[in-house]
């Protein structure tokens, strides 16, 4: 095997899976020499690795590798992403061919805490006819998430947003993974997570777990609404918006199996 791979899953053994070790070990070979898989496993010379050590002590105190080097492909985008922004995952990508068999066009679209703005710049790249905006609380993450559209060469318009006081636009379509993980769920989860990603995207107290969904559905500004939910919520939310009378309401499981996703309209 490769040596400097051999000496990174080394030490990394102790804090994670042997296959994780190994995955992470190839990602920071990759990532610092810029060589392919292949290239790294054939045949060539991965000595010296800069900053090798610094790396190691940042992944063995379970830090996510996406936030040391400061970025994340994602449904073919390369995304900047910081302890400001949650860290995009797959099961989000899975939104955006949901939003695509609506085949809408010309739509006006808003991606409620936008975060890095993978959604929202996912969404314009493959419908470049749509107008989308991205609105978030936090402004390092809008800067994120400009950076993000600039990077990727998309237009989409960004706004500082608290959607729990302030007042939006009617929409055609409204998608949000809003924070849904109940604070106490918070000492079963994986420290990479809790110690590292923004805990205002991640928690919602343990009263009001929905409280994200209520208040963007009784607000109807969308003819669509597509959101992302915690598995454990699927008939809860599906039942809140029955109650506000959106039709056609639907829970739709992820490509784990778990429940991940709502859909509802206002309209036929
Ligand atoms: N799915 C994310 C997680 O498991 C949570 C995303 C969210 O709270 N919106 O960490």
């Amino acid at each position: 095997m490769n040596p400097t791979i051999r000496y990174i899953t080394s030490q990394l053994e102790g804090s994670y899976s042997p296959s994780e070790a190994i995955e992470l070990a190839f990602a920071v070979v990759e990532e610092t020499t810029g060589l392919t898989r292949t290239a790294i496993l054939c045949c060539k010379d991965t000595q010296n690795i800069p900053n090798i050590e610094i790396i190691l002590q940042r992944l063995l105190k379970k830090e996510p590798i996406e936030y040391i080097f400061g970025h994340k492909q994602w449904r073919g985008l390369d995304l900047r992403v910081t302890p400001d922004t949650l860290i995009p995952r797959p099961e989000t990508a899975e939104l955006l061919d949901l939003i695509a068999h609506l085949s809408l066009t010309h739509a006006r679209v808003l991606d409620i805490g936008t975060g890095s703005g993978c959604i929202a710049i996912a969404l314009k790249q493959a419908h470049p006819d749509w107008e989308v905006t991205g609105i978030d609380i936090s402004e390092e993450a809008l800067a994120v998430a400009r950076f993000n559209a600039a990077q990727n060469k998309v237009e989409v318009n960004w706004e500082h947003v608290d959607i729990l006081t302030d007042e939006i636009d009617h929409y055609d379509l409204i998608v949000s993974n809003p924070p849904y993980i109940p604070m106490r769920e918070k000492t079963t989860m994986e420290s990479n997570v809790v110690d590292y990603e923004p805990a205002r995207a991640l928690f919602v107290s343990d009263d009001d777990p929905l409280l994200f969904y209520r208040t963007i559905a009784k607000m109807r500004k969308s003819t669509h609404l597509f959101f992302e939910i915690h598995e454990k919520y699927g008939q809860e939310v599906k039942q809140l918006l029955d109650e506000l009378e959106y039709i056609d309401t639907h829970i739709i499981a992820d490509q784990y199996g778990k429940n991940r996703f709502i859909y509802g309209r206002t309209q036929a």
